[in-house]
């Protein structure tokens, strides 16, 4: 059975029963849209919306189907769009929070047990926003799993590993490499059939390479078979919802890939060290280091001993970093607005008062 590789269990079958016998289907979301979703059902992949009675039903945006939701389906018929008329309850899911009120929170993804915690060993590795991603998980839900990726090419793998390990005490950390397939024997244990795993990392990390190493590793023990689906089309690439040859599933979505952390604070606190010591010696811990009384930073700027531009370049790159972040978290927002207002007012009679 088709539903059987994408997750369908004794317990969703259950879940189920009240809408047995009543010519509904049940299916899982694979990929969302814009204005529908692709959903698999026993008779294959078939594209479906909400229907009026979900609607009308469905007063919160996070209630609304997101990839990996288990759901009831009306099928009018073998060429009609179906609609989602209920979505069986879930047991986890990534959330991205809406300003305010929780009402509007959108589900990235659903029905998740495992997080996969993607990093590179290459230049990518950060133990700041691994720890980020620990937190997104343990909010979310789901045990998170390490995964440090291009072992193949890391100058130390040792290091990174012990060094995540202390920050990740009890979470277990694969070194993996996607290129030459190494300890993705271990990566299959975490990925049991019947189980539903999310990739989470950076763009480039090789998110997309380990879901191809994965299902080719499995390929050749198994086969070709279920790369195609009955049509004899291939259609793994495309879904956002990726059943692999054991029957368990791999969620890797846009969504959850604009969960990434673009960059983050420590990157800028590496290479702005001289501002960042400076800035532990401002009165104030919140300094803006703008137009507050005491701050370290301007004064070093007034001394001449920083130089502006390096302090401009600063605040652009601090800024910029804020921008990706509000973009995440829509919630801070206004309240960046008016702080960089504020900032851009004091810059500007810095400037003048310079002249
Ligand atoms: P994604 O954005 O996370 O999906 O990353 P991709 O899968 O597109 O990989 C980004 C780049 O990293 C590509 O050029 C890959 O060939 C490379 N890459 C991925 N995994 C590995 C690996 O294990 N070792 C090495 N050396 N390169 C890798
Ligand atoms: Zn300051």
């Amino acid at each position: 059975m088709i539903l059987e590789q994408f997750g369908w269990s004794t317990v969703w079958q259950n879940a189920f029963l009240p809408f047995e016998g009543k010519g509904y289907l049940p299916a899982r979301i694979v990929r969302e849209h814009r204005g529908g979703y692709a959903v698999i059902t026993e008779y294959g992949e078939r594209l479906a919306g909400v229907s009026g009675h979900f609607r009308h039903n469905t007063l919160e945006r996070r209630s609304f189907p997101a990839v990996g939701d288990w759901v009831v389906l009306e099928v009018p018929d073998e060429v009609s769009k179906c609609s989602v008329r209920e979505v069986l309850p879930r047991f986890s899911s990534f959330v991205r929070k809406a300003a305010g009120t929780s009402r509007d929170d959108q589900v990235l993804a659903a029905n998740i047990d495992t997080v996969f915690l993607v990093s590179g060993l290459d230049h990518d590795y950060n133990p700041r926003r691994i720890e980020r991603y620990l937190t997104l998980a343990y909010e979310s839900g789901v045990d998170p799993v390490i995964l440090l990726n291009k072992a193949d090419i890391a100058e130390d793998l040792e290091g990174a590993f012990l060094e995540t390990e202390s920050i990740a005490y009890g979470v277990p950390i694969l070194a993996v490499s996607a290129t030459n397939s190494l300890g993705l024997e271990k990566l299959w244990e975490y990925l049991k059939p019947g189980t539903t795993g999310a990739l989470l990392g950076s763009s480039g990390v090789g998110k997309s390479s380990l879901v191809n190493a994965l299902l080719k590793s499995e390929e050749l023990k198994t086969g070709p078979v279920r790369e195609h689906d009955s049509h004899g089309r291939h259609t793994t690439t495309h879904r956002q919802l990726i059943s692999l040859p054991n029957n368990s599933v791999l969620i890797d979505t846009p969504g959850m890939r604009e969960l990434q952390l673009l960059g983050d604070e420590s990157t800028l606190l590496s290479s702005f060290s001289e501002i960042v010591e400076l800035a532990g010696m401002c009165r104030f811990n919140d300094c803006s280091h703008t137009v507050e009384v005491g701050c370290a930073v301007q004064a070093a700027i007034g001394s001449g001993t920083l130089d502006t531009e390096r302090y401009e370049s600063y605040l652009r790159q601090l800024k910029e970093l804020k921008h990706q972040k509000v973009e995440q978290d829509i919630r801070l927002k206004l309240q960046e607005k008016r702080r960089w207002k504020a900032i851009h007012k004091s810059m500007k009679h810095h400037h003048k008062s310079k002249r």
